[in-house]
């Protein structure tokens, strides 16, 4: 057996939850883009997540946890290392808060979309503005995901995160630091799980708000091809879409990879597309935006891979 091969075998008896090996990242990416993951591990409780990462901490093999890939691009030369799905991480509950609040505990696989249901359910007013953001809880909380003037730490409690080199921990929200798109903890720190405050509210009016927003974004987002939402984040306030049509880049192509018709700060992929055509957009729209506005975009996509 070679090393590799051991090392594979080592990896498969640790993990009860699922394990793929040299598994292409183009199935997992909504934008459907990247190439061979050494390894996609689906970990389905805490002591199997400390378990894998001890084992690959030891062994000095890179990892980084991954939620529904929405907001993800995977180079074409794929992933050295293990990526870390908390899709199987699905637990809910609910309860008062004892101040008139709601909590509502939920697992970093839960995705937005099964919050806004229950909200439009169960009555709960404050997750409306996550309607039509298809990531998952953990993704969400790590980009501080954010629309029609909603963010997600408008409605955060309490965090349990893992950090590789200290263990579980909860935090409390007045100790993070979330900012527009972002919240600052190491790319390795492992949000498990989350407890959101909300408050019960009209049921009419909550479902009529989500049902308003979704309309918003078929009729403003390329939702017919696949895509990973935003590609800039919009610098000082100003939407970078509005730059990048200024710019004259709408519907700019090379290979299956579009500068969106419908909208600018999207880049959709019209079939085959490689991240290496989607890449080679990105930097086109920032080299181009930059001469024709002066404004530098930054990727609100994250980038990983070789
Ligand atoms: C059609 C479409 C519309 C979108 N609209 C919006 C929008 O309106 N607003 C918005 O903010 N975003 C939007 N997005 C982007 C994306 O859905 C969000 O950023 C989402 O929150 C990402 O969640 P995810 O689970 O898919 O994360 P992933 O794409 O899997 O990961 C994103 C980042 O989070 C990290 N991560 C994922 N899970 C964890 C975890 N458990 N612990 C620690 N780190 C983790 C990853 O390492 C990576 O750095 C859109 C995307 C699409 C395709």
């Amino acid at each position: 057996m070679s090393a590799d091969e051991v090392f594979r075998e080592e990896l498969r008896k640790l993990m009860s939850g699922e394990i793929l090996f040299d598994e292409p990242a183009d199935r997992h990416t909504s934008i459907g883009v990247g190439g061979r993951i050494d390894a996609l591990a689906f970990p389905e409780s805490e002591e199997e997540i400390a378990r894998l990462v001890a084992f690959l901490r030891a062994r000095q093999v890179s990892f980084l946890p991954v939620g529904n890939w929405t907001n993800l691009i995977v180079r074409d030369g794929g992933y050295r290392g293990v990526l870390i799905s908390l899709a199987r991480m699905r637990g809910l509950s609910m309860g008062e808060s004892g101040d008139g609040g709601i909590l509502v505990k939920v697992e970093a696989g839960v995705l937005l979309s099964e919050l806004v249901n229950l909200s439009v359910r169960e009555s709960l007013t404050g997750m409306e503005f996550c309607a039509g953001i298809p990531g998952s809880v953990g993704g969400a909380i790590r980009m501080n995901a954010g629309a029609y003037g909603g963010e997600i730490k408008d409605i955060v409690a309490v965090l349990r995160l893992f950090d590789p080199s200290e263990g579980f921990r909860t935090a409390n929200k007045d100790t993070l630091s979330f900012s527009y798109r972002n919240l600052d903890l190491p790319f390795e720190t492992i949000i498990i799980g989350a407890v959101f405050r909300m408050r019960w509210g009209d049921a009419e009016g909550i479902a009529g708000r989500v049902l308003e927003i979704l309309a918003g974004r078929r009729e403003k987002h390329p939702l017919e091809f696949r895509n990973a939402g935003s590609v800039f984040k919009n610098p000082r306030g100003i939407p970078a879409g509005r730059l990048i049509e200024e710019a004259g880049l709408k519907g700019i192509r090379t290979g299956d990879a579009q500068i969106s018709e419908k909208h600018g700060n999207f880049i959709v992929n019209r079939g085959h597309a490689t991240a290496g055509e989607i890449l080679f957009l990105i930097a086109l729209v920032q080299q181009r935006v930059f001469e024709a506005t002066g404004h530098a975009l930054e990727t609100e996509v994250r980038i990983i891979g070789e």
